[in-house]
C-alpha cells in the first residue's frame, strides 16, 4: 500500500521517497534502520526539565541541561558530544536508532539526496524562505563533511524540525 500511495494520492502526500523508503524499512529491512540518520546535524530537543538532547524524535542522551548547567558550556557539546558521532553512524550503532524511522526523516532523505528542494519545500513546515535557506546551508555543509577528511564544522545550531 504505502508503495502504491505516492501515485494515488500525491496531490496531499509529501515526497514519494519518503514512503518507499517507509515501505522498505517496515518489509524489506524488517523494521531495521540500516541508513545513516542526519537528524542530530539538523536539530536539538528540549524537554520541560532542561535537558537538551542531541535527537529531535525520541529521548537518547543528555548533553547538557540548561536550567541546572551553565548555558554556555551546554551549548558548546551541540555537535561536539560523543554521542553525536554515535547517532550518525552508518549503519546506525545505538539501539535506539535501530528501530527508528519517524516524519522527520524527511530532512535525512533530503540530505540524503533522495528528496529534492522543490518537493520539500512544497510542505507548509519546510516551505518558508528561511527553511529553504538552512535546508540548503545544512545539505552543502553535510556533504562538504562526507567528501573531506576534516571534521564537519557545526558553528550553528540548525533547528528545523
Ligand atoms: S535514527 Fe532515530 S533515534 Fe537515532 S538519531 Fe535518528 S531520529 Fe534519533
Amino acid at each position: 500500500m504505502l508503495r502504491r500511495l505516492p501515485d494515488e494520492a500525491s496531490p496531499v502526500l509529501g515526497p514519494p521517497a519518503y514512503y518507499l523508503a517507509l515501505a522498505d524499512f517496515l518489509d524489506r529491512h524488517g523494521s531495521r534502520r540500516h541508513a545513516r540518520c542526519y537528524l542530530p546535524d539538523a536539530a536539538l530537543q528540549l524537554f520541560d526539565t532542561g535537558a537538551l538532547t542531541p535527537c529531535p524524535v525520541g529521548w537518547t542522551a543528555e548533553i547538557g541541561n540548561l536550567k541546572t548547567g551553565d548555558a554556555g558550556t551546554v551549548m558548546a557539546e551541540v555537535g561536539r558530544h560523543k554521542m553525536y558521532d554515535l547517532l550518525t553512524r552508518e549503519p546506525p550503532r545505538v539501539p535506539v536508532c535501530r528501530n527508528c524511522f519517524s516524519q522527520a526523516d524527511i530532512v535525512t532523505l533530503f540530505i540524503a539526496g533522495a528528496v529534492s528542494i522543490e518537493e520539500i519545500t512544497r510542505m507548509p513546515m519546510y516551505g518558508t524562505a528561511e527553511a529553504r535557506g538552512r535546508l540548503l546551508e545544512l545539505r552543502e555543509r553535510l556533504s562538504a563533511a562526507k567528501t573531506s577528511a576534516a571534521a564537519p564544522s557545526f558553528g550553528s545550531t540548525l533547528a528545523l524540525v
